[in-house]
């Protein structure tokens, strides 16, 4: 409990309003566990029903061998692939549903093997399948009314920890605005966590959304908005980065497994607190200057070495350690323009900087120090 008057309107401020947390409904994990898909999907359908099963599927595995995936899958099923070389809009998702429901006439089921795209587009999908309208309408929190169409996540990357939390993040074109479903019906039924299939994920890519596990998890214990579970969930997630990203080789299977864990625990986490001062300012790198979400929180750790010391070093040190870079001068000379459009950007994410600095927040991140900060990225 906040005592002060200070931390009564702070508590004010951030409340969120879950007093019922509604976690993953069953999950398998282990090696090899994939190969319970066609069982998994079973569960969900009966072989008197109509319904398709939809596959959204991360454009990688187009060109790879995913029999692994695919045996056994009832014919009944319509695979579309994911493009995540962009991260998901709300008209791509109208687009893709709109797609789907022609194709098919009714969905049973909605299988989405992939990254935080391709879990993302799966959660919304799903949800505008039952609801209807535009996914645009449904950015918010407690929006959705309906439940979805059942969903079976399989995560092929670990660290965003989307296979565990009620959102999925979209971007709106028109407005800018970069905000998810944030609904109990956004929780996906199943997830089947298979260490093997994140093997042939690019070094730097694993690193970089790996650490959105370890950023989410150091930015909320270090907030003022906490409780018990979302600390103990916080503490194992950075726990198990710190012994995957300080090991010799951070792609291991035994590794491997490990960040999939804390993957999936870093999600539980942030789903009952706020993230910090990296999450807004890497949400300017994405909107303004359309950097993908866990390259930018790397990006935005490197510099904010005065609010998080311990991880920024942390970062330099795992990067040196896998060989991995974290790009920088990217916002060294901008326009004038940039700069005014990242501060927007940044300060328009009120909770979680008001979490990490106080309601003041905007006394200490005036235009001047916020564009000093951008300037060492
Ligand atoms: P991603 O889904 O964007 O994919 C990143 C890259 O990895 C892509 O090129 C993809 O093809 C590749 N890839 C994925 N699996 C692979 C594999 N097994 N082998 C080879 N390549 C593979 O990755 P991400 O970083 O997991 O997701 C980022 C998205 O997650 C952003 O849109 C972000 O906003 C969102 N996000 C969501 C939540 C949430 O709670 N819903 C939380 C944080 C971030
Ligand atoms: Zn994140």
């Amino acid at each position: 409990m906040l005592g002060s008057e200070k931390g009564a309107t702070l508590a004010n401020i951030l409340d969120t309003g879950i007093k019922v947390v509604r976690n993953v409904d069953r999950l398998m994990f282990g090696s090899g566990s994939i190969k319970a898909l066609p069982d998994v999907v079973k569960r969900f359908t009966s072989p008197n029903s109509d319904g398709t099963v939809v596959y959204l599927v991360d454009h990688f595995f187009r060109e790879q061998s995913i029999s692994s995936i695919w045996s056994g899958i009832p014919d009944r099923s319509l695979t579309y692939f994911v493009d995540s070389s962009n991260e998901p809009t709300t008209d791509g998702i109208d687009l893709l549903t709109r797609q789907i429901l022609e194709d098919s006439g009714s969905v049973a089921l909605v299988v989405a093997v992939g990254g935080g795209s391709t879990l993302d587009t799966g959660k919304a999908v799903s949800n505008l399948l039952t609801n209807g309208g535009r996914a645009s309408q449904y950015q918010g929190w407690d929006l959705v009314r309906l439940p979805g169409v059942p969903k079976v996540g399989v995560p092929t990357i670990s660290g965003t920890g989307s296979e565990a939390t009620r959102t999925c993040v979209m971007t709106n074109p028109a407005s800018g605005l970069k905000l998810g479903m944030n609904s109990d019906y956004s929780v996906f039924d199943f997830l089947i966590l298979d260490p093997d299939l994140t093997g042939t994920v690019p070094r730097d890519q694993y690193f970089y959304t790996g650490m959105d596990a370890y950023i989410h998890c150091v930015e909320s214990l270090a907030g003022s908005y906490r409780n018990a579970v979302g600390d103990a969930f916080s503490k194992q997630t950075i726990a198990l980065c710190d012994e995957v990203f300080s090991s010799d080789d951070m792609m291991s299977s035994e590794n491997r497994e490990k960040l999939m864990v804390a993957s999936y625990l870093g999600g539980s986490a942030i789903a009952t607190t706020y993230v910090g001062v990296v999450h807004p300012f890497s949400a300017g790198l994405s909107v303004v200057l359309g950097l993908h979400h866990c390259i930018a929180n790397c990006i935005a750790l490197n510099s904010l070495s005065d609010y998080y010391p311990e991880a920024s070093r942390k970062l330099r040190r795992w990067a040196e350690k896998q060989s991995v870079a974290v790009p920088s001068g990217i916002c060294r000379d901008l326009e004038p323009d940039l700069y005014s459009a990242l501060e927007k950007a940044t300060l328009i994410h009120e909770k979680p900087l008001t979490n990490a600095l106080g309601p003041d927040f905007k006394t200490h991140l005036t235009s001047s120090r916020v564009e000093e900060i951008f300037r060492m990225m």
